[in-house]
Formats: C-alpha cells, structure tokens, sequence
C-alpha cells in the first residue's frame, strides 16, 4: 500500500469541495473494492475521503411510484430493508446475495454503481428497472449511465447520492454465483414496469446489457419457452479461465429462464 492521508466528511459539500480541490484523491464508502485495489498498489490516491457516514447519503424511502435507496447503504441494509422488501423484494433478495456477510456489511450501492463491475450484481437491477442515478451534480438515467467495463457516466469527482428505482409490477432476480467471491458468472434482473418487461444481463459480458431480442420475444408471449431459439450472440461474451463464451451465453439463457418463472409466479 502507497501511503495516503483519510479525511473523514463531515457533509457532502465538504466531500464535494475537497475532493475538487483535491484531483487524486478518491472517494471510500465501505471499501470493500477500493481497500484491495490499494493493498494491490493498483491506485495511489493522495488522500482517501470517508463519505460512509454521510447523513445526505442515507435512509431509504418509497416516494410515489420510486424506490429512493441512498447511495451509502449497506447491501445488508437493503437485503433487510422492510421498505425495499415491500416495493421491491427482488432488490432486496439480490442484496442478500452479494459476497460473503462481511462484504454485505461494508459494501454500499453506490460503492457497487460507481465501481460498475462487470459482474456486479446491482447494474442488472439498476438497468432492468430504469432506475436513476442521483448525484451531487445532475440525474443521469440507467441507459446513459453504464459505458462498459468498470466505466460509467460520472464525472471525476461525481458523487453518487442515491438512486431512484422505478417500482415494478413484478421483478426478479437469478444469478449463477463464482463459487469463490459470489460475484455473477451470470446474473439476469427481470422487471414488468409501465412501459413493459425488461431483460438485463450482468456477468456475462464486458458491462451489463440488455437483452433486446428476449423482451420483443417475451412482449409477443410472456412465458419461458418464448426465450426458445432467441438470439444472443456468443461474441460479445466474457471469456476466461472459469467459462467460455458459449458457456457464459448459455448460463444467461438458463438465468432468464429462471428469472422469468420466477417473476410468473410472483
Ligand atoms: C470478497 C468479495 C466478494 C464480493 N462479491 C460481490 C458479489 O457477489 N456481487 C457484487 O455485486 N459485488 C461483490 N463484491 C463487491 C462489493 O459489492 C463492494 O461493496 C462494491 O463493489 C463496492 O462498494 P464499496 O461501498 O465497498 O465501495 P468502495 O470500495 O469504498 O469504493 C469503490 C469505488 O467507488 C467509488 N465510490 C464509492 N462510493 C461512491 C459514491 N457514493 N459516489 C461516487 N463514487 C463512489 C470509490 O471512490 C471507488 O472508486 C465483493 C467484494 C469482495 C471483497
């Protein structure tokens, strides 16, 4: 580990001015991404700014048809949040899954949207429910917000607030876990909304997507053997020493699959 210096904020405009003030230094939540990729000496911030605890950055709350989760809750927190349960318990069920119950005490939403892994399991929620992300700055909507691997819309220095989850008719969530870490091989977040359902697909490839071609399959039919023969091009998968690409593509399909009868029987 490089040496670095920790400031805790006490408020999000201070958050704000100093990491403005500041070009390398860099935001901690709970740490569980950012404490490693240091150990590693893969970043070398100048000063770590603790927002954690930062009172804008809890509470969770329905306000009309949304979801408001601030952006330093606990996953445990959201897993066991009465609030989420009821507006969405496929959000808190996803939560539940998240690494290891160290990881689920420490790890926060926002940490997992600004950190935007590949195999994370939130983007899919996030995507699926046409949720938005509340930051210092601006509102930046789920479709512009995900650009790929580890690369989203924020700004450097952007903090994330919370996020606003459009609250579904009926959603679900299915994913196959690495044995190791729990993150997704593959993770497919299902969700019926105003506009229809939704397909996304986490851990399968470089950055979470949505599967097109199964919501025009599944807005003809809604029902598991309309995902029969629908395309999903193996190319665009992750390949590495735990699967292939097919095995990837197919582990999508099987995760919709079971996303889907899911939400059926919901
Ligand atoms: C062993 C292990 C297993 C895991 N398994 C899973 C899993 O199964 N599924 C899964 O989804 N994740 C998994 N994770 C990751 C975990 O969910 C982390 O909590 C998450 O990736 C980062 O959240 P954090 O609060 O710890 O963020 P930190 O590590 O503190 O920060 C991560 C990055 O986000 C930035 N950041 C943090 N908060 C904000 C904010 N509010 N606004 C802007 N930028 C911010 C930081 O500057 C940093 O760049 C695992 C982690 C570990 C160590």
């Amino acid at each position: 580990m490089f040496e670095f210096n920790y400031v805790k904020a006490k408020s999000l405009s201070e958050a704000q001015a100093f990491v403005a003030a500041n070009p390398d230094a860099k935001l901690l939540a709970g740490g569980m991404t950012l404490i490693p990729t240091l150990k590693q000496r893969l970043a070398q911030p100048t000063h770590l700014v603790d927002i954690g605890g930062l009172p804008e950055l809890r509470g969770i709350e329905v306000k009309g048809t949304q979801l408001v989760i601030g952006a330093a809750s606990q996953h445990h927190e959201v897993a066991t949040s009465a609030v989420v349960k009821k507006a969405i318990p496929a959000l808190a069920a996803l939560a539940d899954q998240i690494g290891d119950p160290q990881v689920r005490n420490r790890g926060t939403i926002g940490g997992s949207v600004a950190n935007n892994d590949p195999a994370a399991d939130y983007p899919a929620a996030v995507l699926a429910l046409d949720a938005t992300v509340v930051t210092n700055k601006r509102e930046i909507a789920a479709g512009d917000y995900f650009q790929g691997m580890f690369a989203t819309a924020l700004e450097e220095g952007e903090i994330i607030v919370s996020i606003k989850f459009n609250i579904p008719k009926r959603a679900a969530y299915e994913k196959f876990p690495h044995p190791a870490s729990g993150y997704a091989m593959a993770g497919v977040f299902v969700a019926e909304g105003a506009k229809g359902l939704r397909v996304a697909v986490t851990g399968a490839a470089s950055g979470v997507f949505r599967w097109e071609a199964a919501e025009k399959a599944l807005a003809k039919k809604m029902s598991v053997d309309a995902l029969e023969g629908v395309e999903l091009a193996t190319d665009d998968m992750n390949e590495d020493i735990h699967a292939t690409r097919e095995y990837r593509a197919n582990l999508a399909r099987v995760m919709t699959k079971r996303a889907l009868q899911k939400l059926l029987a919901a």
